[in-house]
């Protein structure tokens, strides 16, 4: 199981980082061992400055590769809500340096995502989630946001990668993103249901 996150998928996320537009979907990955398993998150010991990206979660129900945009929603039948952990203070310096992002992005437990799983053909073409730090709503937004939509997401990383069944794809935080603290709780909803609760230690 692979998990595919894409950056820089909302333009007002992308102001706020003082990046440019992608003109096409920005991606990069974290290995197995970033899922969190567990409903506690431990701060790292190696950051100062921990941020919470709240992202919609595409898991992939078929194997593909080259999958054409208008197939791609055969691929996928359910959504979920998670958060990229980023080490920003790390990531901040890999960019200055051009360096790959991974210690900062993909670190152990850096992927954190909901248990439970909805059914797309449930929801509305566009969804609305939220996410919340100590009850304080933090982002807002809405799958129609999103500068590349799933499909066309899938589209383009599946011209490089073979996407596996159970292989996870964060699909980009909005605007908002802050920093964690120990002792947060963290939660998120999905067109108002909760679907995680994650507490820092
Ligand atoms: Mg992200």
């Amino acid at each position: 199981m692979k998990i595919i996150c894409i950056g820089r998928n909302y333009s007002e996320h992308a102001k706020e980082m003082g990046a440019e537009v992608p003109k096409e979907p920005v991606f990069f990955m974290k290995p197995d061992t970033a899922l969190l398993k567990e409903k506690d998150f431990y701060y790292p010991t190696f950051t100062n400055d921990l941020h919470y990206e709240c992202e919609l979660v595409v898991k992939i129900s078929k194997v593909g590769k080259c999958i054409d945009q208008e197939f791609a929603s055969k691929y996928y039948h359910q959504i979920g809500l998670g958060i990229d952990f980023t080490a920003r203070d790390l990531q901040s310096e890999c960019k200055k340096n051009g360096l790959p992002w991974e210690k900062a992005k993909s670190f152990d437990n850096s992927a954190a995502i909901s248990e439970k799983w909805l059914d797309i053909a449930s929801l509305n073409q566009s969804i609305n989630f939220e996410f919340f730090q100590n009850g304080v709503l933090k982002q807002k937004s809405n799958s129609n946001e999103m500068l590349f939509n799933i499909d066309q997401v899938i589209a383009h990383v599946s011209k490089y990668i073979t996407l596996k069944i159970g292989d996870l794809i964060f699909t980009g935080t909005p605007s908002g993103v802050g920093p964690v603290a120990i002792g947060d709780i963290l939660s998120g909803n999905i067109e108002g249901e909760k679907m995680f609760e994650f507490i820092v230690r």
